[in-house]
């Protein structure tokens, strides 16, 4: 499987992810007021990987990687949210709900992956900012897992 790099603004933290041919299973557009708040933007756009397909190969956690825990989610159960120190870059998420997969924030990759709006899914669309039109062909749902 093919291998992408990532990395953040001031490049402090670097990765590689094993991604399948034709892009991830499946990648996250999500509207919800956390997602909006971490990513500084109208909504984080993630792609989701088994936790051991990504590879960090420069910087390490607990050092060059801090996180941000969220515990009270809807689920009930932790959300980490992993950014760069120095430069504030978001980088990925992990949850309780399943530590097996990571979220990786897609707008930290040095080279787009293909992505089709069909291994889409939006969630929180009922928080969607009024300026943004749904994504053609992705599925649409209110709630995250719904
Ligand atoms: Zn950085
Ligand atoms: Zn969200």
């Amino acid at each position: 499987m093919p291998t992408h790099k990532g990395s953040c603004l001031c490049q402090a933290v670097q990765y590689e992810a094993t991604v399948p041919e034709g892009g991830p299973s499946m990648s996250t557009v999500c509207h919800c007021q956390d997602c909006q708040k971490w990513s500084g933007s109208a909504f984080a756009s993630n792609f989701i990987l088994p936790a051991t397909d990504l590879k960090l190969t420069k910087g390490a956690e607990g050092a060059e990687i801090k996180v941000y825990t969220i515990t009270n989610t809807t689920s009930g159960k932790a959300l980490m949210k992993y950014f760069c120190d120095t430069c504030g870059s978001a980088l990925y998420n992990k949850s309780e709900v399943d530590d097996r997969i990571v979220a990786i924030a897609s707008g930290t990759l040095d080279d787009p992956i293909d992505a089709t709006a069909q291994s889409m899914t939006e969630f929180f669309c009922v928080n969607r900012r009024t300026w943004l039109k749904p994504l053609d062909g992705a599925k649409q749902t209110h709630k995250l897992f719904e």
